[in-house]
């Protein structure tokens, strides 16, 4: 037998284990770690979707559902988007509901991309999108974004990088690992060029929920946008549902058929009685809401608290991360979150992992006790006390 590598993929190959795993393991090896790192709410799912899905396996709904996910919960969402968000979806042949948010944009890629076409991500940018283009056949082209801009991208930034192998454009608003919202006026002034272009969006609304300070505007509602965006969005971060695995990407008809073909055969459909609890998440919307107002508070907090002690950043808009500057420290973003995490057990990741533009930058997740969180600022505010002894 060759060697395991020579039968493996070229791209499989290319792909770089993500940078945020790396610290928790790290992390986990250790006692009396504070984390900030992980990506997932601090809330338990609320009992009444819990609760569904138990009477759901009592009832003995064990079987496949239909490809797209039950009728009755496509109907919910197709509501739910509709009176949240503004936008109209038919039930019966524009959603998908996926596992997780992760296989809606998996699916997008797919549907979308022939060899070499460029998709370009807004950064820095959650991890999985430049892997899931490469794996799709795409090439990822990134637009750093910096912090004296709020971490948004300009409509003269991406008029710039378009080629004529672009294809489409990845946004998420609000942002991981950012916190950066894009409000109406800023869609509209990337949507122009979008347009101009005739470029597709591929819209990462898993945050929507945790939009603080404004109304949350999804790009499908500005003029000119619904035909060439597909949706992704999902029940993990605002209905406290991570483990669930449960998500759905909707889209113009044309391009949603393509996406359940590729669906039908790779996934089949998701968890049964899982989507029943998912019917009962989007008809308990007073839970998110109480979650979201508990994020509010915590950002607040951690926002200030996190100036004051040298460490700069803006007060993002939506999502539960704040991205502090660690410039001032003299310290890469990966040595400050690995000597943190060392000498006083907080755990940090740092912005490299998101993209080269995050570099100089730590992302924190305020998703974590009050108590937690004074308690995460003592020991930032000593450790950057011993440095600058
Ligand atoms: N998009 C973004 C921006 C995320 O942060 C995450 C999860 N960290 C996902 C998608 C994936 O979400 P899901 O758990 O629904 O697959």
């Amino acid at each position: 037998m060759k060697d395991y590598d020579s039968y493996l993929s070229d791209t499989a190959k290319q792909i770089q284990p993500s940078g945020i795993r790396k610290f928790f393991d790290l992390a986990a090896s250790m006692k009396g770690v504070i984390s900030l790192g992980v990506g997932e709410p601090d809330f338990v799912t609320p009992w009444s979707a819990r609760e569904a899905t138990i009477a759901s396996l009592e009832a003995g709904f064990t079987s496949y559902t239909a490809n797209p996910g039950l009728l009755e919960l496509r109907q919910e969402i197709a509501s739910y988007l509709n009176s949240r968000f503004s936008v109209t979806y038919n039930p019966e042949d524009q959603i998908i509901v996926t596992v997780g948010a992760s296989q809606a944009l998996d699916l997008a890629f797919r549907a979308l991309l022939n060899e070499g076409d460029e998709v370009l991500i807004v950064e820095p940018a959650f991890v999985s999108y430049s892997a899931l283009v490469t794996i799709a056949g795409g090439t990822p082209v990134p637009l750093a974004t910096s912090a004296e801009n709020g971490f948004k991208v300009t409509a003269a930034q991406i008029e710039e990088a378009i080629t004529d192998k672009t294809k489409a454009i990845l946004l998420c608003s609000p942002n991981n690992p950012t916190g950066t919202y894009l409000n109406k006026d800023d869609l509209r002034e990337i949507s122009e060029v979008i347009i101009n272009h005739d470029l597709i969006t591929i819209s990462d609304e898993i945050y929507a929920e945790l939009t603080y300070d404004e109304r949350y505007t999804s790009i499908a509602s500005i003029d000119g946008m619904y035909e060439r965006t597909i949706l992704i969005n999902g029940f993990s971060k605002g209905f406290a549902m991570t483990g669930w695995r449960l998500g759905f990407v909707t889209a113009p008809t044309e391009f949603a058929k393509v996406m359940l073909k590729i669906h039908q055969y790779t996934t089949m459909c998701a968890p049964h009685m899982l989507q029943h609890g998912a019917i009962e998440a989007l008809r308990d919307l007073d839970n998110v809401e109480i979650m979201k107002n508990s994020y509010r508070r915590r950002r607040n907090y951690f926002v200030q608290s996190l100036n004051n002690i040298g460490l700069d950043c803006h007060t993002p808009g939506g999502s539960f991360y704040v991205f502090p500057s660690v410039r001032k420290t003299g310290l890469t973003s990966e040595q400050f979150a690995e000597q943190l995490l060392k000498q006083e057990k907080v755990a940090v990741v740092p912005g490299s992992a998101f993209g080269e533009s995050g570099e100089g930058f730590v992302r924190c997740s305020y998703a974590t006790s009050l108590e937690q969180l004074q308690e995460a600022i003592k020991r930032m505010a000593r450790f950057i006390a011993s440095l600058e002894k």
